[in-house]
């Protein structure tokens, strides 16, 4: 895949990067090495000061930095606004929680004095440069959910972005800069994943975070594994969304609908799979299918643009495969299932009933506004159906029924259980998945923990 800035509503190339030669690389890995030797040394308050900076310019930058990602992949400039907002968010929390939840920690007297100590302390220390593949989808927000805590915790970064964003990825390393970071505490990569292998196995690097799909995921863990690098892999999700009688069926039909067209349907933690109670199925039906219809599709620079195109000529194929699988082995297509005329990579929001294990998009990821909807005969179907996948990243559970509450939240399979709403990142909750949604957690202490050198010092 060339490096380059192809606008996906026009499909026209605008730019073309070289990928950087072997001397450059070598030359930012020997950069992160020495900045980093300084950078953990630093204060929070000191780097405190700078992500902070980082926000504010960050926030200043907000239109503009809008345009460069919906130039880029396509998402309404508006939702490109509101991720500009968030990295801006995420960066303060950090700022001003870090040191709390980096402090040291001491443990029981009891058993300090059972170990023979005089004290013990716990520190969190910071391992050094990490590696950062990083995907378009949400090209400010992944970088910074990875840089901010990294950085705060006295690591340095070093960026491959997905090819397709490298104008959002020369940003982020002029940002940091900006903001006061030295010379190599956050460096952008211009590589394709080719180089990927090479950077990881250089001593240098010490760990690596991967967020995107799972054969990304698996090359990068097994080169990771092999090197015993500590690495967070955050993959592709199939989120089930629930809806059980007792809920309000108008409610989450609307929220449904945000949930799985966001983002023009590509992201990780969209529901995708709507699993519903037979009592109320086809009232959800009714109201998410005319809702998902009526969602205003063009360019999407546009302010009331809700679905732009697809971020690739590619991405666009394989959502177009899906939902022909499906189709052809008896899914009932309640709206959209085929593609535009014209240019840019649009696909129509869809929705697709009477889906069978035997269809690719039970078991498959659709990367785009493309929802398939179930029926349930009661909860334990529900359960079965939402487990059914063989991704576990979060969940949505709409209900108003305590006991199901509890019965959700003990049986779904999934890094996240939403309930009476849909799943949404905080600085302050943790993220992630369980089965092929990869593993390790981003955001709040155990995000910013991922990357330390946990360390035990004991005094007789
Ligand atoms: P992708 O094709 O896996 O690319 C992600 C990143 O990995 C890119 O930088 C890509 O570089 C690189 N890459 C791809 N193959 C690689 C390999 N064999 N070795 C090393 N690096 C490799 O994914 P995407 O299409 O950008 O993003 C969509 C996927 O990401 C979806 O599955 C989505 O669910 C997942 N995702 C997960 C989360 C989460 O938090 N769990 C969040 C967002 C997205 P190139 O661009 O140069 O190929």
């Amino acid at each position: 895949m060339p490096i380059a800035t192809v606008n996906p509503a026009t499909g026209e190339t605008l730019e073309t990067y070289d990928a950087l030669a072997e001397e450059e690389i070598e030359r930012r890995l020997a950069t992160a090495a020495a900045a980093f030797r300084t950078h953990r040394t630093t204060t929070f308050a000191e780097r405190a000061l700078r992500m902070n900076r980082a926000a504010g310019l960050l926030e200043e930058d907000e239109q503009e930095i809008a345009r460069v990602m919906t130039t880029e992949m396509g998402k309404p400039v508006r939702q490109a606004r509101a991720e500009a907002a968030k990295c801006a968010k995420a960066m303060r929390w950090y700022a001003e929680h870090a040191e709390e939840l980096l402090a040291d920690e001491e443990p029981a007297e009891y058993d300090v004095k059972d170990s023979g100590a005089a004290w013990v302390i716990v520190r969190y220390r910071p391992l050094g440069p990490v590696l950062a593949v990083m995907p378009w989808n949400f090209p400010l927000w992944q970088v910074v959910r990875f840089a901010a805590p990294a950085l705060m915790a006295g690591n340095v970064g070093l960026l491959k972005h997905a090819s397709n964003v490298p104008r959002t990825a020369l940003y982020l390393e002029d940002l940091f800069r900006r903001a006061g970071f030295a010379e190599g505490c956050f460096q952008t990569l211009l590589v394709g994943s080719g180089a990927v292998e090479g950077i990881l196995r250089d001593p240098r690097i010490k760990a690596a975070t991967l967020t995107g799909s799972e054969p990304a995921g698996r090359s990068v863990a097994s080169v990771a594994g092999d090197e015993i690098k500590k690495t967070v892999m955050e993959l592709g999700g199939s989120d089930p969304f629930i809806v059980m009688p007792s809920a309000d069926v108008e409610r989450a039909a609307e929220v449904a609908v945000t949930a799985r067209g966001q983002n023009n349907g590509q992201s990780c933690i969209a529901a995708k799979r709507f699993i519903v109670h037979t009592d109320v199925f086809d009232t959800f039906a009714e109201r998410f299918t005319a809702r998902m219809k009526a969602l205003r599709v063009g360019d999407p620079m546009e302010e009331e643009t809700e679905v732009g195109p697809l971020a690739s000529r590619q991405g666009r194929a394989d959502v177009e495969e899906l939902v022909e699988d499906a189709a052809a082995r008896g899914a009932a297509v309640l709206c959209g299932g085929a593609r535009p005329d014209g240019p840019g990579w649009y696909y129509p929001p869809t929705v697709l009933a009477d889906v069978t294990p035997q269809m690719r998009i039970h078991h498959e990821e659709a990367f785009g506004p493309v929802a398939t909807l179930y029926r349930a005969a009661g909860i334990d179907e529900a359960v079965a159906i939402a487990n059914d996948s063989p991704f576990g990243l979060s969940s949505n559970v709409w209900t108003h029924n305590g006991t199901e509450v509890d019965r959700f939240v003990q049986d779904l399979e999934a890094g996240g259980v939403y309930i009476n709403g849909m799943t949404a990142s905080h600085p302050a909750f943790p993220f992630g998945g369980v089965k092929r949604s990869g593993y390790g957690r981003e955001l709040s202490g155990h995000g910013i923990r991922e990357f330390c050198n946990i360390t035990t010092v004991w005094h007789g």
